[in-house]
């Protein structure tokens, strides 16, 4: 920490400079790092690593045949790149509706809507939703645009234990009736964790409690469910009001949309302010997700199962190690933010990006790394990495 001379010689600048230098000194200051991605790859100063950070599972952004298809398809038809207004004012062509129809009747739902990102779904869902009378039990590993939606909104967040619907129900019944609206939000497949939620048991309490079940299956959409998600692959897609999923993980382009019955999607969007006053998406990117769920995600799981492959190896050649959760998103747990900040320096050393996830991002004294898989490696791949883990 620098001495308050210095700091305060900064002027307005100085509380802000001392923030920086807390994060310094506990090893949470974040940069922005120069990359470029090459296949299952990247180059970081001039070193190709191996890329176990991505949220790419399907390894749909380096499918490069997939990605000439779409711009000569996308050329032929004449379409245009952006679509540069707000989707109620002149930012919404055919696209835009066709592919909601489409997510719509994947999910046997009503309607769907699209949003600009999961950040921008999550806000505009939470904040609209419920009011200052009403209350959200959210799982306690919820993401971060969920927790700032809902504190936007005002309404009472009430965490519950993650995972614990024990605990969930104990909640429920100390504090459901002491507000109007409710809901109960999680995530199905957990993004630090990488486990997953019983969604029959969450609508079982939504019943029993009269609240909305609001899910989000960012981590899960294009995977889990022949490609739909968690909700199907548990078969409770009609017992969950709204289900938020996003284009940027698994589908490999960007944006997000949520999917429900018809007033809940008349309804955000007239009270999303996220969705009401923000530029559209760029139609090339909203043809792309369309392009990428017709052609890679639906009617051939061979992506899946090789995903799948993927995580039973790692887990079973790493053995002695505390890995949590279940799915493709691997987390080792290590401790210390110091701990998982120097495993991560000396795999990055050796090859493999793999990045430290550390405390405030995870709960103290769990620091990470977060091993994240996708479908474009090989068995020898997760091998060596497993190889060069177990001898350090
Ligand atoms: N929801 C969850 C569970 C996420 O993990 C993320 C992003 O990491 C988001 C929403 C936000 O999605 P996006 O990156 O499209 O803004």
């Amino acid at each position: 920490m620098k001495n308050n001379a210095e700091t305060s010689s900064l002027g307005p600048l100085g509380y802000y400079s001392d923030a920086l230098e807390t994060l310094k000194a506990n090893s949470s200051f974040r940069q922005v790092k120069d990359i470029k991605q090459d296949g299952k790859y990247i180059i970081l100063n001039d070193k190709r690593l191996l890329n176990f950070s991505s949220n790419d599972y399907l390894g749909i952004s380096s499918d490069a045949a997939l990605c000439e298809a779409f711009l000569k398809d996308y050329a032929i038809k004449n379409a245009k790149i952006s679509n540069p207004s707000a989707r109620l004012l002149c930012g919404t062509n055919s696209i835009y509706n066709e592919l909601e129809t489409f997510l719509a009747n994947l999910f046997q739902k009503d309607r769907a809507l699209i949003f600009n990102s999961g950040y921008h779904g999550n806000v505009g869902v939470y904040s609209s939703l419920v009011n200052s009378d009403d209350v959200v039990f959210v799982d306690k590993l919820n993401h971060a645009s969920i927790i700032d939606g809902i504190r936007l909104s005002k309404a009472q967040i009430v965490p519950y234990k993650h995972l614990d619907y024990d605990d969930l129900r104990s909640k429920l019944e100390k504090y459901r009736k002491k507000y109007k609206k409710a809901i109960i939000s999680s995530e199905s497949l957990f993004s630090m964790d990488g486990d997953i939620a019983d969604i029959n048991k969450l609508a079982e309490l939504k019943e029993e409690f009269n609240t909305l079940l609001v899910i989000d299956e960012a981590h899960s959409f294009g995977v889990y469910g022949n490609g739909v998600g968690i909700c199907k692959e548990q078969g409770v897609l009609q017992k969950v009001d709204l289900i938020l999923a996003t284009f940027g993980k698994a589908i490999g382009s960007y944006g997000a949309f949520v999917v429900g019955n018809e007033i809940l999607i008349d309804y955000l969007i007239n009270f999303a302010r996220s969705f009401i006053f923000s530029t559209t998406l760029p139609e090339i990117s909203v043809a792309f997700s369309y392009f990428v769920l017709q052609k890679r995600i639906l009617g051939d799981s061979k992506l899946q199962k090789k995903l799948f492959l993927l995580n039973d190896t790692l887990r079973n050649n790493l053995k002695s190690f505390n890995i949590l959760g279940e799915s493709y998103i691997a987390p080792v747990v290590l401790g210390e933010n110091e701990r998982a900040v120097k495993f991560s320096n000396k795999l990055i050393e050796n090859g493999f990006y793999i990045l430290p996830i550390r405390y405030p991002t995870v709960a103290k004294n769990t620091a990470r790394l977060r091993i994240s898989l996708n479908s474009g490696m090989e068995i020898e791949d997760i091998k060596s990495l497993s190889d060069f883990l177990n001898s350090i």
